[in-house]
């Protein structure tokens, strides 16, 4: 499998070129949909069926399989948005200096979506049934929370064995074998405006309720415990000389457990239950948007498999827990064994500095082929 992916680099580094030249920001759904015409046709070609979800406001989702593909065990999640608005390609496009290509969405995940179609190259090619195996969720709207996927990914990773994540690998190469769990919140504030050099007397400060609770927020973070609570954003009054009748904030919560969820969500209400301001009126709507990956004896287990992979085809792995979200979350969510940033090694995803390591994209493909493999050889 080696030799046959380090003879198909090129091609996939034009692939990848291809990909990454065509705009595909979450709300461009022309351009997400552009990349899943391209993603079918080459699946189509190997003989494996792509199932397409039509979407109206975002990118269709695909769903592949092989034509043969029988009780599957394991699911594949990648996605195929990005963050960077349409435009961006025309900005920055697909360039290499050195060992590092850059371009918006190489890391993230285009370098991934090679990945996947290589390492099912590999496997037909090699005559490893593995390819069979497999299940393919292709989403489109990762990037702003799988509002529309989530319950797709959802439905096919529920009678699978594994989940093997898109992600990309961290900068250091090491694999993602825990997330914390994410919600998002927003706070108001309601108080009394009046003149402040006049009446102040009769003003409710918003923004002096707002102050008392943003301190009483962030004490809620607990750092050993995994657990954050940040207020990103805030917002309030009207003029330097005004009470302030309104203030908001946007508040970011995360956290290691799921057990940990509801006393936070309570800890939330609870602060919000009452006003430091007499006379001003506080309150709180949002809600968890992804549950945590927890790394437990079904994440050792595969990771252990994942581990002898690798030292056979001498990749040395190393795991980590993000505090960033994605599908990962989803399935190990539902007890599926979730291993994540089994994607190509690559920084700064997000940024105009993205990039990929050229370098790690044979190695990387050959190591998801090989742990398919390997994971299909232990279904019998
Ligand atoms: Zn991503």
């Amino acid at each position: 499998m080696k030799e046959f992916l380090e003879s198909h680099k090129k091609n996939m580094l034009h692939l990848l070129e291809l990909l990454v030249n065509i705009d595909s920001g979450t709300y461009h759904k022309q351009g997400v949909d552009r990349i899943g015409e391209i993603l079918t046709s080459e699946y189509q070609q190997m003989g494996f069926e792509v199932k397409v979800y039509q979407e109206e406001e975002f990118g269709n989702h695909l769903v592949i399989k092989h034509a043969n593909c029988n009780r599957p065990s394991i699911i594949i999640a990648a996605h195929m948005d990005t963050v960077f608005p349409k435009g961006t390609v025309d900005e920055r496009p697909f360039h290499v200096e050195g060992n590092k290509a850059f371009g918006p969405g190489v890391i993230d995940m285009k370098a991934s979506l090679v990945s996947v179609l290589y390492a099912m190259k590999t496997l037909m090619n090699s005559g490893n049934e593995g390819f069979q195996n497999v299940e393919i969720v292709i989403n489109s709207d990762e990037e702003v929370g799988s509002l529309t996927s989530r319950s797709l990914i959802e439905k096919h990773a529920r009678n699978k064995k594994y989940a093997l994540v898109m992600e990309p690998a961290r900068k250091n190469g090491s694999i993602v074998s825990a997330r914390r769990g994410k919600g998002n919140y927003v706070l108001e504030v309601t108080g009394r405006a009046a003149h402040s050099g006049i009446e102040p007397e009769k003003g409710r400060s918003a923004i002096e309720e707002l102050a008392h609770k943003v301190i009483q927020l962030h004490e809620l973070s607990d750092p050993d415990q995994g657990i954050n609570v940040n207020v990103g954003v805030i917002e309030g009054g009207s003029s330097v000389n005004t009470v302030s009748d309104h203030a908001s904030a946007q508040i970011d919560i995360r956290f290691s457990e799921m057990e940990q969820a509801e006393p936070l969500t309570e800890r939330l209400e609870q602060i919000c239950a009452s006003t430091d301001v007499s006379g001003t009126k506080v309150s709180i709507h949002g809600e968890i948007n992804r549950p945590p990956m927890e790394k437990n004896e079904k994440t050792r287990k595969l990771l252990r498999i994942i581990r002898e992979v690798g030292n056979n085809v001498d990749v040395t792995i190393d795991d980590t827990a993000t505090g960033g979200g994605s599908d990962a979350s989803f399935t190990a969510a539902i007890g599926v064994a979730t291993i994540d940033g089994l994607g190509p090694i690559g920084g700064n995803a997000h940024s105009t500095k993205e990039y990929l390591e050229i370098d790690s994209l044979v190695p990387r493909t050959l190591l998801l082929a090989a742990l398919i493999q390997r994971l299909t050889e232990g279904k019998r």
